[in-house]
């Protein structure tokens, strides 16, 4: 059995290799020279298990007030707002209740706890080094107020078994030294003893030399133009290179994904949620941070990787343009000056990177069978794809594979959007 594999980014990549170790010959095909070009090249390196949480929040509405009141928003919106924006900050806003939170929560929190089994289970079959940390991950909070929001997810944390600490200042200190010239302006943490930090790019090339050596073959650029389909199922994938075929077909082009599908009456929501990174070399390591810190106030994640600091954040909603916006580059520095004022050296060599995260309104992914029996989907990972992306890739192998899966699919494919479906066929 063939399958094609449409995109290699981190889900694509993962996906392939686990489609291959099912023993389907794979082929993957992009339109970049190599695997993680895209969103997954760059990212802030977070293996986010325990935080994961959807961005629609009960709390979002009003935080966007307060933001843009006092003009430090991590929100940026283009005036010209396409039907497309308003759509999905729509369907965002719908998902702002605490019922939604804790069902989108619970179902994020089940891929990623899949995916760090299964990321541990890679790591004692595999050699591979990806600048891996593994001392958990921090939530800063400046405020008793923001421990008190925090409470709902701790219900939610303790109903999944997940360990966290809740620290004082001195306690955020202890964990990340580097704080220590802002303890007091801290007033606390959430700590995710479990949680790991590691370069998705380079996690992505070292998978995709493992797939390579599995006899897995990448198409690599070669623009995918269309999906052909004949007596409902896929019949080949039209590319400037010429057309391809296989016995099953995968859509994991992240924020490109809806472009593919919808001239094939699949609606999906995702929305490219622009973000930014900066990478800067370390100036002292005890001064730079050890893991990854969340300041969920000002929407940033800072983390190590290596001999550099990632800082990442920034929801853009400007459809695809991808200019680099340079207000951005000077918030990510000031976001890290103002926790680790003595982390990085000061240099013109900084490495400014913006990337679209596939997001859905609900922050889950979109991952299982479409109405095209043949077709599948892993996309729609959102802020997180790097942290669900194991257990992402697994499920769809075992989905294409008609096995049962290891985790429920409850919530997981794009049945849960009534309106996305408009091919008038049932669900394989
Ligand atoms: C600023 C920022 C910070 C982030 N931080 C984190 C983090 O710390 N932790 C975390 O877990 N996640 C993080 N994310 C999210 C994560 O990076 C994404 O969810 C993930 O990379 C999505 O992977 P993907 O494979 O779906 O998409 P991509 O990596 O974009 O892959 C899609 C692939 O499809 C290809 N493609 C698209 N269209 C076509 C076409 N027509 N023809 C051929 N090829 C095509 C592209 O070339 C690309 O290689 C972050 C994202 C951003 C932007």
């Amino acid at each position: 059995m063939n399958v094609l594999v449409l995109g290699a980014g981190i889900i694509g990549t993962t996906s392939a290799y686990f489609l291959a170790k099912q023993g389907y010959k794979v082929t993957v095909v992009d339109r970049q020279d190599s695997v993680a070009m895209e969103t997954s090249h760059a990212n802030a390196g977070q293996l986010s298990y325990a935080f994961s949480s959807p961005w629609a929040s009960p709390s979002l509405p009003l935080s966007l007030l307060k933001w843009n009141l006092n003009g430090t928003s991590p929100l940026v919106v283009n005036p010209k707002l396409s039907l497309n924006t308003i759509k999905f900050m729509y369907r965002t806003y719908k998902n702002c209740n605490s019922n939604s939170y804790e069902i989108n929560k619970s179902r994020m929190l089940r891929i990623a706890n899949y995916s760090q089994k299964n990321l541990i289970d890679l790591e004692s079959e595999l050699d591979i080094n990806y600048e891996q940390r593994k001392q958990g991950s921090l939530q800063l909070f400046w405020s008793p107020k923001e421990l008190e929001k925090a409470k709902q997810d701790m219900v939610i944390l303790k109903k999944f078994n997940i360990q966290y600490e809740v620290l004082d200042a001195d306690g955020c200190v202890d964990a990340e030294p580097g704080l220590q010239y802002i303890k007091n302006k801290i007033y606390g943490g959430l700590r995710f003893i479990n949680d790991f930090t590691g370069n998705c790019y380079l996690f992505s090339s070292e998978l995709y030399k493992k797939c390579l050596e599995m006899g897995v073959k990448f198409e690599f650029n070669t623009h995918i133009e269309s999906i052909s389909i004949a007596n409902n199922k896929v019949s080949a994938v039209k590319t400037d290179r010429g057309e391809l075929t296989a016995d099953s077909y995968s859509v994991s082009l992240g924020s490109y994904s809806p472009r593919v599908l919808s001239d094939i009456g699949i609606d999906i929501p995702v929305y490219p949620v622009k973000g930014y990174s900066i990478t800067l070399p370390v100036l002292s390591d005890l001064d730079a941070p050890q893991s990854t810190i969340m300041d969920d106030k000002n929407k940033i994640g800072i983390t190590r990787l290596g001999d550099f600091i990632r800082v990442a954040g920034i929801a853009h909603l400007t459809d695809y343009n991808s200019n680099l916006r340079e207000k951005a580059l000077h918030s990510l520095k000031e976001g890290l000056d103002n926790l680790f004022p003595h982390a990085a050296k000061e240099t013109d060599d900084v490495k400014f990177w913006t990337g679209f995260r596939p997001s859905t309104p609900d922050s889950t992914p979109i991952i299982g069978a479409t109405p095209y029996s043949n077709l599948y989907l892993n996309t729609g990972h959102g802020t997180l794809g790097w942290t669900m992306s194991l257990g992402s890739g697994k499920l769809l192998a075992n989905i294409v594979a008609g096995n049962e899966t290891e985790i429920s699919l409850e919530g997981i494919a794009m049945s849960r959007y009534k309106y996305s479906n408009k091919t008038n066929l049932n669900y394989g």
